[in-house]
């Protein structure tokens, strides 16, 4: 007699089984993409294919100049602009947005059985959204959680983007929230706390947990009138990185103050996040040392909006105005420009808007899925991987309505993700 459990267990083997499928396929994986045009991480090409064969971009360019592999299969994506897969260059796949429940609360009272259920979906959405790699900036309190979510993407156990990790993120004792609980309350805190020396082993415990790139906290909210000040010493900064750097991993900062840019610039991190409060003079530096800037313009917005303002009516608050100042500066240096929204404190899937607040602010399309693409895996040393369309490389793939390159909208409108040469998703 069959037990209740049974039908059940029978689901959770037909989705397992069709993951695996997913993951496990490659050997009959042979394509022919014959979109409108194709972006190919540097330029717009109208009328070029796309062949793929198993896992690989094998060839691109005019079709008569490309051979598609033996029994390939043509898909016809008429209307749409075919592009690598999009990296999302900061997210918190552990975080959901803060008009549903704020910072602290998710800190504080959600599970993190909870928050994996979530972030499961969370991975899925963006995966969804065309964004194929993504650097998740720290789990916010949810621990080693990322590392497991990143192993059941790989196995094809759940739909999601390749993912780079930084586990728990380091801040100096102190400065991270959530705050103001009685000496007696020891509340779980949304990163891990370190100082001088034992930063070296708190670097390297993160990297034994799986960390892909040590996340640090150069400044926070700490300063006297709870204005960001920064947090740790040039000599604590360069500890890390020295720390991380033997092992083979890069330092990234949050860093909103022109000093913390300034020390984590000197110390060797290879990006700063935010950057709101950045000088000429430190973006100079930043030039200087091939320092790039994730400026996360939609989550600035974001919080804004969650604070009651309606873009478009009143007076533009000063934060606009400085974040817009900040990036017009970073640009005008000649620092290398990341794509990432900060996505978690506003709804994953919703990627896109940092590229379109990026036009907004005053790029250019095309510079924005530079940026969104071959840029962003530059920077994040995946570039003989993915983030162009190249033969050799990932058949990682997403096909768009329109052109984004003259809308930059049109990267909303996804009609087709491929993934290591396996079709993710399509629409319809
Ligand atoms: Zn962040």
């Amino acid at each position: 007699m069959r037990c209740p459990i049974h039908p059940v267990l029978a689901g959770i083997a037909a989705v397992l089984s069709f993951s695996a499928t997913l993951a496990q396929e490659p050997a009959e994986n042979a394509y022919l993409l014959r979109p409108e045009r194709v972006f190919d991480g540097r330029e717009i090409h109208d009328g070029w294919v796309v062949a793929v064969h198993l896992d690989r971009i094998v060839g691109v360019g005019p079709q008569d100049r490309v051979e598609a592999p033996g029994k390939a299969r043509t898909i016809e994506l008429p209307g749409m602009t075919l592009m690598p897969g999009l990296i999302e260059g900061h997210a918190h796949l552990f975080l959901h947005p803060y008009d549903e429940t704020t910072w602290n609360d998710q800190v504080l009272r959600e599970s993190q059985a909870y928050r994996v259920v979530r972030a499961t979906r969370h991975a899925r959405a963006t995966l969804e959204a065309g964004f194929t790699t993504v650097r998740d900036l720290g789990t916010e309190g949810a621990g080693y959680a990322d590392a497991g979510l990143k192993r059941a993407i790989d196995e094809g156990i759940v739909p999601g983007p390749r993912l780079l990790i930084s586990s728990k993120a380091i801040v100096a004792t102190g400065a991270y929230g959530p705050k103001g609980f009685a000496p007696s309350v020891d509340p779980p805190l949304g990163a891990e706390p370190a100082d001088a020396g034992e930063l070296v082993r708190v670097v390297r415990d993160q990297i034994g947990h799986g960390a892909d790139f040590i996340k640090v906290y150069a400044d926070y909210r700490w300063g006297p009138g709870g204005e960001a000040r920064p947090t740790f010493s040039l000599a604590e900064l360069e500890l890390i990185v020295a720390t991380a750097r033997s092992s083979g991993r890069p330092t990234v900062a949050h860093a909103a103050t022109a000093e913390g840019m300034r020390r984590a610039t000197l110390a060797g991190v290879e990006t700063i996040e935010h950057g709101d409060g950045g000088t000429p003079a430190v973006f100079a530096l930043m030039a200087e040392r091939g320092v790039a800037l994730c400026p996360t313009i939609a989550a600035g917005e974001a919080v804004l909006g969650y604070r009651g303002w309606i873009k478009g009516s009143g007076e533009t608050p000063d934060r606009v105005i400085q974040k817009k100042a900040s990036l017009d500066a970073a640009r005008a240096a000649g620092v290398t420009i990341c794509m990432g929204g900060d996505a978690g404190v506003f709804d994953h899937g919703d990627n896109g808007w940092e590229m379109e607040l990026m036009v907004e602010y005053g790029m250019t399309p095309i510079d924005v899925l530079r940026a969104a693409t071959r840029i962003n895996a530059e920077l994040f040393h995946l570039d003989d991987r993915v983030g162009s369309i190249e033969p050799g490389l990932l058949a990682d793939l997403v096909a768009v309505e329109g052109n984004p390159a003259e809308d930059i909208s049109d990267v909303r409108a996804v009609r087709f993700v491929m993934k290591g040469g396996e079709i993710v998703f399509t629409d319809p």
